[in-house]
């Protein structure tokens, strides 16, 4: 797909953030060239319209950029999965490890009926923990997680059949 380079050209690698030895891949450039980010929406909404997908839910922060967007175009509802203490109802909570200490994802009961097809939307995938805790979360509300669709992934991810990410970064960690 020849809109794939145009969107490589617009992520930002930057090396030693937020800490010492991680290589960001930086989006908001891409926020900045409209055709570009909604070359990386359309690609998404053609792989996914169709697909008879109830919910796109999208992972704080980033997945809240992309997922919406998606969701219109695709006629779903956009569901937030949200850090604590953001939303005032009531919640249902999965917690995660990462690599120092733990974090957690929320999402309002009664957001998902139990059988609906979902699509969950962040905007990268480092360890895979996040995107796992959200399939674990919409899964005990009693969704049919479809997939999972990023912008960037690793290539350790890149046979995986539950993700569809558009690039594959090539390097996480410097030395
Ligand atoms: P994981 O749980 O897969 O280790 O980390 C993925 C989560 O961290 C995603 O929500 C993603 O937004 C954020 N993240 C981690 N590293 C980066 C990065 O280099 N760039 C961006 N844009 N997000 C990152």
């Amino acid at each position: 797909d020849p809109r794939l380079q145009g969107i490589s050209d617009a992520i930002r690698v930057v090396p030693h953030f937020p800490k010492q030895g991680i290589m960001f891949n930086d989006i908001t450039p891409l926020l900045l060239r409209p055709g570009v980010f909604k070359d990386a929406v359309d690609i998404f909404v053609e792989r996914y319209r169709g697909m008879a997908i109830a919910a796109v839910a999208g992972i704080e922060a980033r997945g809240f950029i992309f997922g919406p967007a998606i969701a219109l175009a695709i006629g779903a509802k956009f569901i937030p999965l949200r850090k604590p203490k953001k939303l005032p109802g009531e919640v249902i909570s999965e917690t995660y490890v990462l690599e120092y200490g733990t974090d957690c994802l929320q999402m309002h009961v009664g957001a998902i009926e139990p059988g609906e097809r979902v699509l969950i939307v962040d905007d990268l995938v480092a360890t895979g923990g996040t995107l796992c805790a959200a399939i674990r979360l919409l899964e005990r509300a009693g969704a049919d997680v479809v997939e999972c669709a990023c912008l960037i992934g690793l290539p350790k991810f890149k046979e995986c059949t539950w993700l569809h990410s558009l690039q594959i970064a090539s390097e996480r960690w410097t030395d």
